[in-house]
Protein backbone atom coordinates (compact mmCIF):
# COMPACT_ATOMS: atom_id res chain seq x y z
CA UNK A 1 0.00 0.00 0.00
CA UNK A 2 3.10 2.27 0.96
CA UNK A 3 4.49 1.37 -2.16
CA UNK A 4 1.66 2.62 -4.47
CA UNK A 5 0.88 5.81 -2.28
CA UNK A 6 4.42 6.80 -3.19
CA UNK A 7 4.02 5.43 -6.73
CA UNK A 8 0.57 7.64 -7.19
CA UNK A 9 2.18 10.77 -5.65
CA UNK A 10 -0.63 10.59 -3.11
CA UNK A 11 0.98 12.91 -0.56
CA UNK A 12 2.00 15.26 -3.24
CA UNK A 13 -1.28 15.46 -4.56
CA UNK A 14 -2.97 16.18 -1.62
CA UNK A 15 -0.41 19.10 -0.35
CA UNK A 16 -1.50 20.45 -3.76
CA UNK A 17 -5.40 19.96 -3.37
CA UNK A 18 -4.97 22.19 -0.15
CA UNK A 19 -2.96 24.52 -1.68
CA UNK A 20 -5.53 25.36 -4.15
CA UNK A 21 -8.45 25.17 -1.73
CA UNK A 22 -6.69 27.77 -0.15
CA UNK A 23 -5.95 29.76 -2.94
CA UNK A 24 -9.66 29.64 -3.88
CA UNK A 25 -11.92 29.65 -1.30
CA UNK A 26 -9.91 30.43 2.40
CA UNK A 27 -10.55 34.26 3.74
CA UNK A 28 -6.91 35.94 3.30
CA UNK A 29 -5.56 36.62 7.10
CA UNK A 30 -3.58 39.79 5.50
CA UNK A 31 -5.32 43.53 4.49
CA UNK A 32 -4.38 45.93 1.87
CA UNK A 33 -2.74 48.27 3.67
CA UNK A 34 -2.62 51.31 3.67
CA UNK A 35 -6.01 51.14 2.17
CA UNK A 36 -7.49 49.00 4.97
CA UNK A 37 -6.07 50.02 8.77
CA UNK A 38 -6.17 47.19 11.44
CA UNK A 39 -7.60 48.51 14.94
CA UNK A 40 -5.23 49.27 17.89
CA UNK A 41 -4.32 45.61 19.03
CA UNK A 42 -5.58 46.04 22.58
CA UNK A 43 -5.61 49.02 24.91
CA UNK A 44 -2.58 50.09 26.29
CA UNK A 45 -1.21 48.82 23.53
CA UNK A 46 2.52 50.41 23.63
CA UNK A 47 3.50 52.16 20.25
CA UNK A 48 5.36 55.78 19.64
CA UNK A 49 6.10 57.89 22.87
CA UNK A 50 5.04 60.88 23.09
CA UNK A 51 4.94 63.81 25.99
CA UNK A 52 1.74 65.01 27.11
CA UNK A 53 1.05 68.36 26.60
CA UNK A 54 0.46 70.60 29.56
CA UNK A 55 -2.84 72.20 28.31
CA UNK A 56 -2.23 75.44 30.69
CA UNK A 57 1.75 76.02 29.90
CA UNK A 58 1.46 74.31 26.20
CA UNK A 59 4.52 72.50 27.33
CA UNK A 60 5.58 69.12 28.47
CA UNK A 61 4.41 68.38 32.21
CA UNK A 62 7.82 66.40 32.76
CA UNK A 63 9.42 67.92 35.61
CA UNK A 64 13.11 66.35 35.22
CA UNK A 65 13.04 64.04 38.01
CA UNK A 66 14.86 61.51 35.74
CA UNK A 67 13.39 58.61 36.78
CA UNK A 68 11.85 57.52 33.42
CA UNK A 69 16.13 57.65 32.51
CA UNK A 70 17.06 56.08 35.37
CA UNK A 71 14.64 52.87 34.65
CA UNK A 72 15.36 52.22 31.19
CA UNK A 73 16.70 49.15 30.84
CA UNK A 74 17.93 50.19 26.94
CA UNK A 75 19.26 53.72 28.33
CA UNK A 76 17.82 55.25 25.63
CA UNK A 77 16.36 57.90 27.49
CA UNK A 78 17.91 61.28 27.23
CA UNK A 79 17.06 64.14 29.03
CA UNK A 80 19.07 67.75 30.28
CA UNK A 81 17.49 70.22 32.53
CA UNK A 82 18.51 73.91 34.12
CA UNK A 83 17.02 75.34 37.56
CA UNK A 84 14.74 78.00 36.51
CA UNK A 85 16.01 80.95 38.91
CA UNK A 86 12.57 81.90 39.83
CA UNK A 87 11.13 78.69 40.97
CA UNK A 88 14.05 77.25 41.74
CA UNK A 89 12.62 73.69 40.59
CA UNK A 90 13.97 71.62 37.22
CA UNK A 91 13.00 72.25 33.47
CA UNK A 92 13.64 70.39 30.93
CA UNK A 93 15.69 71.58 28.47
CA UNK A 94 16.55 68.40 26.24
CA UNK A 95 14.11 65.21 26.33
CA UNK A 96 15.27 62.65 23.55
CA UNK A 97 14.26 59.46 22.95
CA UNK A 98 16.09 56.48 20.79
CA UNK A 99 12.66 54.92 19.81
CA UNK A 100 14.77 52.72 17.98
CA UNK A 101 16.87 51.29 21.03
CA UNK A 102 13.61 50.98 22.94
CA UNK A 103 12.24 47.80 23.90
CA UNK A 104 8.58 48.89 24.58
CA UNK A 105 9.28 47.81 28.71
CA UNK A 106 6.60 50.45 29.66
CA UNK A 107 8.65 51.16 32.67
CA UNK A 108 9.32 54.61 31.83
CA UNK A 109 5.36 55.55 31.73
CA UNK A 110 4.83 53.73 34.49
CA UNK A 111 7.55 55.24 36.79
CA UNK A 112 6.50 58.69 36.17
CA UNK A 113 5.18 61.02 38.93
CA UNK A 114 3.04 63.01 36.89
CA UNK A 115 2.08 60.92 34.26
CA UNK A 116 3.97 63.16 31.50
CA UNK A 117 5.29 60.54 29.36
CA UNK A 118 3.17 57.65 27.32
CA UNK A 119 3.66 54.83 24.99
CA UNK A 120 0.83 55.77 22.71
CA UNK A 121 -1.07 53.19 21.07
CA UNK A 122 -0.44 54.92 17.71
CA UNK A 123 1.40 51.94 15.75
CA UNK A 124 1.68 53.34 12.57
CA UNK A 125 5.54 55.29 12.06
CA UNK A 126 7.99 54.69 10.24
CA UNK A 127 11.54 56.56 9.12
CA UNK A 128 13.96 56.07 6.54
CA UNK A 129 16.45 57.47 8.95
CA UNK A 130 17.99 56.60 12.25
CA UNK A 131 17.05 60.33 12.84
CA UNK A 132 13.59 59.97 11.89
CA UNK A 133 12.87 58.04 14.66
CA UNK A 134 14.98 59.84 17.64
CA UNK A 135 12.28 62.17 19.16
CA UNK A 136 13.19 65.06 20.17
CA UNK A 137 11.12 66.98 23.10
CA UNK A 138 8.88 68.80 20.18
CA UNK A 139 8.67 65.92 18.21
CA UNK A 140 7.26 64.05 21.42
CA UNK A 141 4.59 66.52 22.18
CA UNK A 142 3.35 66.63 18.55
CA UNK A 143 3.08 62.88 18.57
CA UNK A 144 1.34 63.80 21.89
CA UNK A 145 -0.80 66.01 19.92
CA UNK A 146 -1.62 63.55 16.85
CA UNK A 147 -2.49 60.62 19.12
CA UNK A 148 -4.99 62.93 21.36
CA UNK A 149 -7.26 64.40 18.86
CA UNK A 150 -8.30 60.55 17.98
CA UNK A 151 -8.59 59.55 21.80
CA UNK A 152 -11.93 60.25 24.01
CA UNK A 153 -10.63 63.02 26.79
CA UNK A 154 -9.81 62.46 29.37
CA UNK A 155 -7.48 59.75 28.69
CA UNK A 156 -6.42 56.90 30.56
CA UNK A 157 -3.01 54.74 29.97
CA UNK A 158 -3.00 51.82 31.47
CA UNK A 159 0.47 51.75 32.39
CA UNK A 160 -0.17 54.82 34.33
CA UNK A 161 -1.47 53.01 37.17
CA UNK A 162 0.97 50.15 37.97
CA UNK A 163 -0.74 46.60 38.86
CA UNK A 164 -0.28 45.72 42.53
CA UNK A 165 0.58 49.15 43.99
CA UNK A 166 -1.80 50.10 46.34
CA UNK A 167 -3.17 53.49 45.41
CA UNK A 168 -2.32 55.26 48.26
CA UNK A 169 1.54 54.56 47.95
CA UNK A 170 1.35 56.72 44.50
CA UNK A 171 2.74 59.86 43.78
CA UNK A 172 -0.45 62.66 44.03
CA UNK A 173 0.01 63.51 40.22
CA UNK A 174 -0.06 59.70 39.38
CA UNK A 175 -3.70 58.86 41.22
CA UNK A 176 -5.48 61.16 38.74
CA UNK A 177 -4.08 58.83 36.29
CA UNK A 178 -5.96 61.24 33.25
CA UNK A 179 -3.88 62.55 30.47
CA UNK A 180 -5.21 66.40 30.32
S1 LIG B 1 9.54 51.60 27.11
FE1 LIG B 1 11.25 50.73 28.26
S2 LIG B 1 12.96 50.68 26.83
FE2 LIG B 1 11.42 52.06 25.97
S3 LIG B 1 11.99 54.10 26.65
FE3 LIG B 1 10.53 53.30 28.14
S4 LIG B 1 11.79 52.32 29.74
FE4 LIG B 1 13.10 52.62 27.92
S1 LIG C 1 9.81 60.29 34.93
FE1 LIG C 1 8.30 61.72 34.05
S2 LIG C 1 8.68 63.67 35.10
FE2 LIG C 1 10.46 62.36 35.47
S3 LIG C 1 11.91 62.93 33.86
FE3 LIG C 1 10.73 61.18 33.09
S4 LIG C 1 9.00 62.07 31.96
FE4 LIG C 1 9.88 63.68 33.22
Amino acid sequence: MKILEKALLIEILKGLALTLRKMLFAKPVTIQYYDKVRPVPAPGFRGRHALVRDEKTGDTLCIACLRCARVCPSKCIHIEYEIDPQTKRRKVVKYEIEALRCIYCGYCEEVCPVNALVLTEWYEYVGFTRDDLIFDKEKLLKNWDEFIVTQKRPYMNPFWKPRGIPEKFLPAKKRQFTGV
